[in-house]
């Protein structure tokens, strides 16, 4: 025990040392004005711990490590293959403490535990590897220009990069960010969600032993107006990158135009799933179950709509309401068969709650839940029934607003290209799933869409080797893949003159 980390037990027995300072110049220290915040674990509304909140003095000091690290040749001088070789560290290290890590995640957001260790955690390994990988194959270009001159380019880091992150999968966005701007070989100054402060503290100890110079990683918990708005204000501050609403996106892209400041964002959806005649129908309600009850339906690409051809929309009602009476286990996120923890926090069991009520007043039909669900525990906790609304009215809120919980329209459609057209009205565009039998029918559809990805036959798929990100307000900038690096590179052109005439 010291003043930066306190020594805990989990509800799953597990016991460690949970770290609670702002992680500046790989030390652990107090805010400069002792405030903290406090994390509540969502199953029993219990505090789990307070960790210290950064305020704008605090932001100033991590700044200054950040920027200091980026010129010190510790950093700046180290060859892509050992920055490679530090991310690989840190994912090892990730490995090892992978339960203790996914225990974290688990108490602090309500996940599953299954889901925490082996879709988070182990999306934090692929993601730390497969960066680890590039950081020495990221490479300019030689441009011949005429006889005697020629360019070539260079692929050099960005400086300083702000990274503000949401509290759906903490450490995996953590990762996502991480993984390019470090292998680009800029320096990070990361604000986790005040919701979820706790699992990247954890790993801050973890960047620590891997052996990254100090102030190459710089962690403050904070709340987002105070600690978050500094971040995107500070001119020492080159690039901002951003999960989270759309509505704090704006903000944000307004807050870094006074620094003209580089961003990436990627921000909410209301992402369709159309299901055709010709669909297989048992695969569609097995896969709109996954695509929008799955982490408690708070994924940014959730396919929240779902459209289904009117021949077959009965029967797809009938199995979807099937599927999630057979699969969506709501409970203890810490037990085995849970397939549905709570909602995060109170804020957001209240906001789901309250587009019930909407759905209900504004005459959508009720096929299942609809109400808080009374779990085991004494009636605590912010657990919601898995909710679907059936014939449900383009102009309905339930229909246009994104939910963030687990909530989800249907609809029908008659014609391709009403479902087509429908998909598309929507100031979003994340993503889509279309299922269907027909290959041409697939095809022309997913070119139609206006979203930044699309599924044929399943659902939210994402993989580190493919770029995640939206159209329209759903965001600007890719993460992940090959294009996640260009959004922490920036290239430099060099004219080289070979001869002695004009
Ligand atoms: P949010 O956008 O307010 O918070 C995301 C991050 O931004 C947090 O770290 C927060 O502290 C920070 N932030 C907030 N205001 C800021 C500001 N003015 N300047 C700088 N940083 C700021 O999201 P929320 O309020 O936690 O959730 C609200 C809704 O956002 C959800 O219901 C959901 O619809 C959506 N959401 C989307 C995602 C996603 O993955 N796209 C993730 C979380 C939430």
């Amino acid at each position: 025990m010291s003043g930066v980390s306190i020594d805990l037990t989990a509800p799953n027995g597990r016991k460690y040392t949970q770290p609670i300072g702002l992680f500046i110049n790989n030390e652990f220290v107090a805010s400069k004005s002792g405030e903290k915040l406090a994390s509540i674990n969502p199953a029993d509304e219990a505090e789990i711990a307070s960790v210290y909140a950064a305020g704008a003095d605090d932001v100033d000091l991590a700044v200054e490590a950040a920027q200091k690290a980026f010129k010190h040749p510790s950093w700046k001088q180290l060859p892509g293959t050992d920055r490679g070789a530090l991310l690989y560290k840190l994912a090892d290290l990730v490995e090892k403490h992978a339960e203790t890590l996914a225990t974290i995640e688990t108490w602090d957001n309500g996940k599953p535990y299954s889901v925490s260790l082996n879709d988070d955690v182990a999306g934090v390994l692929d993601t730390l590897r497969y960066y680890a990988g590039w950081a020495d194959k990221i490479h300019g270009q030689t441009i011949e220009t005429t006889p005697t001159k020629f360019a070539y380019t260079l692929r050099q880091p960005i400086g300083v990069v702000g990274q503000i992150i949401p509290w759906n999968f903490p450490l995996l966005m953590a990762a996502w960010k991480l993984g390019p701007a470090l292998a680009c070989g800029n320096t990070v100054v990361m604000k986790p969600a005040e919701q979820t402060p706790l699992s990247i503290l954890y790993l801050a100890n973890l960047i620590k032993e891997a052996g990254f110079p100090p102030g190459v990683v710089n962690i403050l918990n904070g709340h987002g107006r105070v600690a978050g708005a500094a971040i995107v204000q500070h001119p020492d501050i080159s690039k901002v990158a951003f999960t989270g609403s759309t509505m704090t996106g704006r903000e944000i892209m307004k807050m870094a135009a006074g620094t003209l400041k580089n961003i990436t964002l990627e921000t909410g959806g209301k992402s369709p799933m159309l299901i055709f005649a010709d669909a297989d129908i048992d695969q569609a309600a097995k896969w709109a179950h996954e695509g929008i009850m799955y982490n408690q339906g708070q994924v940014c690409c959730a396919t929240s709509r779902i459209l289904v051809h009117d021949s077959v929309y009965d029967e797809f009602v009938r199995l979807f309401k099937e599927v999630v009476a057979s699969t969506s286990k709501v409970g203890d996120p810490f037990a085995d068969d849970t397939f549905q923890g709570p909602q995060v926090t109170k804020a957001q069991y209240e906001r789901v709650l309250s587009y019930i009520e909407s759905g209900k007043s504004e005459g959508a039909t009720l096929v299942t839940g609809g109400e808080p669900h009374k779990n085991a525990a004494g009636g605590k906790g912010f657990y919601i029934a898995p909710t679907i609304f059936a014939d449900v009215k383009d102009n309905m809120r339930i229909y246009r607003e994104e939910v963030f919980g687990p909530f989800v329209v249907v609809s029908s459609f008659t014609e391709e290209d009403e479902a087509i057209t429908r998909a598309n009205d929507t100031t979003y565009g994340l993503g889509a799933a279309v299922f269907t039998r027909d290959i041409e029918r697939a095809h022309r559809v997913a070119q139609e869409i206006e979203a930044g990805m699309v599924w044929i036959n399943s659902s939210n798929d994402s993989d580190f080797r493919v770029p995640f990100g939206g159209f329209k307000q759903s965001g600007i900038g890719r993460e992940l893949g090959e294009a996640g690096l260009e959004a922490y590179s920036q290239t430099k052109a060099i004219h080289v003159n070979l001869g002695n005439r004009r």
